[in-house]
């Protein structure tokens, strides 16, 4: 989790909402990503999709490996636990938990519909607390932004996106 608040942390740096993900398995890391949807020009890139897109390239197979775990520093979104669902990851330990958009445990719990045909475990509240000062920094930086109070930031548009939420 560590190395996923790292790679927040370098989103946030590229005017991304902070959010990373590392794919595990084997004690291995084989997919890294985080949330660039901005820069790539592309919704789905959110830090778990981007991570799944490293690994499965990098395995040439489009399931992980059954004992892959995902380190992400927010609770997933419905369409990355849809990804998730079709990757077939083993596990997903996460962060902060995402009240509105949250798909596991928080708005929704789509593992619980019954409908899906593989599930995985899941845990949250993992470095919570760091992934939220993560959170709540870049977005209290970028209102700044937008009042204009912060001189360091003017006019920036990476700072600026007309969207408000990562997943
Ligand atoms: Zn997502």
């Amino acid at each position: 989790m560590a190395l996923a608040l790292t790679l927040a942390a370098e989103g946030a740096h590229h005017g991304e909402v902070p959010v990373g993900a590392v794919l595990v398995s084997r004690n291995q890391c084989i997919g890294l990503g985080f949330n660039q949807p901005i820069g790539m020009h592309d919704p789905t890139a959110h830090a778990e999709i981007v991570a799944i897109r490293q690994a499965c390239s990098q395995l040439g197979n489009y399931r992980l490996p059954p004992d892959t775990t995902l380190y992400v520093t927010l609770e997933p979104c419905t369409m990355c636990v849809g990804a998730l669902i079709h990757a077939r990851v083993g596990r997903v330990v996460f962060a902060a938990a995402e009240p509105r958009a949250g798909s596991l445990v928080s708005a929704r719990q789509l593992l619980h519909n019954g409908y899906y045909n593989h599930r995985f475990g899941v845990m949250g509240g993992v470095s919570g607390a760091q992934s939220r000062l993560l959170l709540h920094g870049f977005f209290r930086l970028r209102r700044q932004s937008k009042s204009g109070t912060n001189p360091t930031l003017p006019n920036d548009p990476v700072l600026t996106p007309s969207h408000t939420h990562p997943n």
